[in-house]
C-alpha cells in the first residue's frame, strides 16, 4: 500500500487560491497600463519555455513568477478598456467566481441524474433570460421550446443545421447517411461559422446560397425568395436560412420578419444568429431589430461576447425541443438510468454534439443576480450610447467618414484617404499598445472597426482613442 500523495492539499489551495484572488484582482486595477495588443513575435513565448515537462513538481509561486516573466508579455488584453477590436468578449467579477465555482465543483452535467442542480439552474437561468429580453415565450423550456448553454455561435449554428437537415429529411440522413439536394441561405454578410457548419454536416459549400444585401448590408428578403424559387425550379430542397442580428463586419440587422415569413411559405428552418448583438435585446428600446424573432425555429447570442459573462457561454434556443432531441438522442447502456427512463427531466447532452458538459449556468446566473436586470440594461445601454457619440464624432470630423449610423455598439469608419493610409493607421495605432481596433471590408474599401463593450469602457476611454486616432492620422498624412 502507498502512502505517497503528489496532491494539492486543500490548506495549501486555500493559500495559493487567496493569492490568486489578489493576483487577478491587481491585474484589473492595472490592465489599462498594459500594451492592449501584446507585442511578442512568433515563437517568443515558447523560446522561454524548458523543452520538457518537470520530472519534479514544482511551486505555485515558481509557475505564477513565469506567468508574469513568459505569460504576460504574450497577452492581448482582452479585458482592457481599450480594447475595441473584433468584437468584445467581456467578464466581470462574478462571472469569474462562478467559473471558479463550476471548476470547484467540477461537475459533469450530461444528464440530470450526473448532477440535477447543473440541469435544472440551466434550465431556469434560461427561461429568465426569455423574459429578461423580451424574446418569444415559445423558447421556454416549460413550453415547447427550451434554451441550453453551448459553448460557442458557431456550434449552435451546427446543432440548428443538423435539426434542420433531419427535418427535412425526415430524420433519413441520420439513418441512412448521404444528403439529398438540399439548400441553405444567407447573406455575404453572415459570420462564417455558416460555411464551416455547412461543410461539417456534409451539405456541402456549393449548397450554401450567398443572398445579396441591400445598401445597409442587410440580406434582402426578395433576391432571398428569388434564389429559393429558382431553386424549387431546379430540383433543389430549400431546407435552412440563417439571418443575423449585428452582422459581425458592421452590425447590420438582417429583417427578420420578413425573412422569417418566406422561411414559413416554403418550410424552411429559420436560425436567428445575434451572437454580440443579442445583448441589446435586455434593453427594451432596443428590441425593434428583434421583431419577427417568433417566426424563427432557433435563435442564438452569447453572453460570452456582450453579458460581462466570460467565454464560453453561448445561449441557444428552439421552438421545439423534442425536433433538437430527437436529431441528437444517443443512449448506450451505460447512460441509462431511471430519472431520463420516466421522461421528466431534461438530459441536456442531447441538446448539443458533445456529451460532457461543464457547470456554465453558475456564471450566468451570478452575473444575472450581481448586476439585476437594471444594471445590465445600464451598462449595455452605456456602451451602445458611447458608440453612438463616437459616431457623431466621426461624423463632424472633416478627415474621416462613417459608414453608418451603428445601431448598436460597432462603429465602422475610415479616414478619407486611400485604404493603404488606413491600414498604415490601423497599423500604428494598434503597435502603440495603447488601444486596439481592427478593419473589414466592405464595398471594396476597407474599414477600421471599433467594438464599444469592454466592462470598464468609459466616455474617457472612448474620448482618448478618438484622440488618438486623430493624432495619429495627422502625424501620418
Ligand atoms: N456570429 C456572429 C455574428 C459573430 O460575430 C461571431 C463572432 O464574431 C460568431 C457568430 C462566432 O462566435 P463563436 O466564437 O461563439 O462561435
Amino acid at each position: 500500500m502507498t502512502t505517497q500523495n503528489y496532491h494539492m492539499s486543500p490548506a495549501q489551495f486555500r493559500e495559493e487560491g487567496k493569492k490568486l484572488i489578489d493576483w487577478i484582482a491587481d491585474y484589473y486595477e492595472q490592465v489599462e497600463n498594459y500594451p492592449v495588443l501584446s507585442q511578442v513575435s512568433p515563437g517568443d513565448v515558447r523560446k522561454n519555455l524548458p523543452p520538457n515537462a518537470p520530472e519534479k513538481g514544482e511551486s505555485f509561486d515558481a509557475m505564477m513568477k513565469d506567468v508574469e516573466q513568459f505569460i504576460m508579455p504574450g497577452i492581448t488584453h482582452w479585458q482592457s478598456p481599450n480594447f475595441f477590436a473584433y468584437f468584445q468578449s467581456n467578464t466581470s467579477g462574478p462571472s469569474i467566481l462562478g467559473e471558479l465555482l463550476s471548476a470547484g465543483l467540477g461537475v459533469q452535467g450530461m444528464l440530470w441524474a450526473t448532477s440535477p442542480a447543473c440541469t435544472e439552474l440551466e434550465s431556469h437561468v434560461m427561461d429568465w433570460l426569455v423574459d429578461m429580453m423580451g424574446l418569444p415565450q415559445a423558447f421556454k423550456t416549460t413550453n415547447n421550446g427550451g434554451g441550453v448553454i453551448q459553448d460557442t455561435a458557431s456550434n449552435a449554428l451546427i446543432t440548428a443545421l443538423l435539426c434542420a437537415r433531419e427535418m427535412k429529411t425526415n430524420f433519413g440522413t441520420n439513418k441512412l447517411g448521404g444528403c439529398p439536394k438540399i439548400v441553405a441561405y444567407a447573406s455575404s454578410q453572415t459570420h462564417s461559422s455558416l460555411e464551416k457548419g455547412i461543410k461539417v454536416i456534409g451539405v456541402g459549400e456549393r449548397n450554401l446560397r450567398i443572398v445579396e444585401v441591400d445598401e445597409n448590408f442587410a440580406l434582402d428578403p426578395e433576391k432571398m425568395e428569388q434564389q429559393i424559387k429558382q431553386d424549387l425550379e431546379e430540383g433543389f430542397i430549400p431546407f435552412f436560412a440563417c439571418a443575423t442580428i449585428g452582422t459581425t463586419s458592421s452590425n447590420a440587422v438582417d429583417p427578420i420578419r420578413a425573412i422569417g415569413e418566406i422561411c414559413r411559405r416554403y418550410d424552411i428552418w429559420l436560425h436567428i444568429d445575434a451572437a454580440m448583438a443579442g445583448s441589446a435585446a435586455v434593453c427594451p428600446e432596443y428590441r425593434a431589430a428583434f421583431d419577427g424573432l417568433e417566426l424563427a425555429k432557433s435563435y442564438a447570442f452569447n453572453p460570452h461576447k456582450w453579458l460581462f459573462t466570460n467565454f464560453d457561454c453561448d445561449c441557444f434556443y428552439v421552438t421545439d425541443k423534442a425536433v433538437l432531441i430527437k436529431t441528437l438522442s444517443i443512449l448506450p447502456e451505460y447512460l441509462k438510468n431511471e430519472a431520463s427512463e420516466k421522461g421528466a427531466v431534461i438530459d441536456y447532452r442531447d441538446w448539443h454534439i458533445q456529451l460532457g458538459r461543464r457547470f456554465r449556468a453558475l456564471k450566468l446566473w451570478f452575473v444575472i443576480r450581481h448586476y439585476g436586470v437594471e444594471g445590465l440594461r445600464y451598462h449595455i445601454s452605456e456602451h451602445i450610447r458611447l458608440a453612438q457619440e463616437l459616431a457623431s464624432w466621426v461624423d463632424k470630423s472633416e478627415d474621416f467618414e462613417l459608414l453608418n449610423q451603428p445601431p448598436f455598439n460597432l462603429v465602422c469608419f475610415r479616414h478619407k484617404k486611400e485604404d493603404a493610409f488606413n491600414k498604415e493607421l490601423m497599423n500604428t495605432l494598434n503597435k502603440s499598445g495603447k488601444i486596439f481596433l481592427t478593419h473589414t471590408v466592405l464595398n471594396g474599401q476597407f474599414w477600421l472597426r471599433m467594438s464599444v463593450g469592454q466592462t470598464q469602457t468609459r466616455q474617457e476611454h472612448v474620448e482618448r482613442a478618438w484622440a488618438l486616432i486623430q493624432q495619429t492620422a495627422a502625424q501620418l498624412a
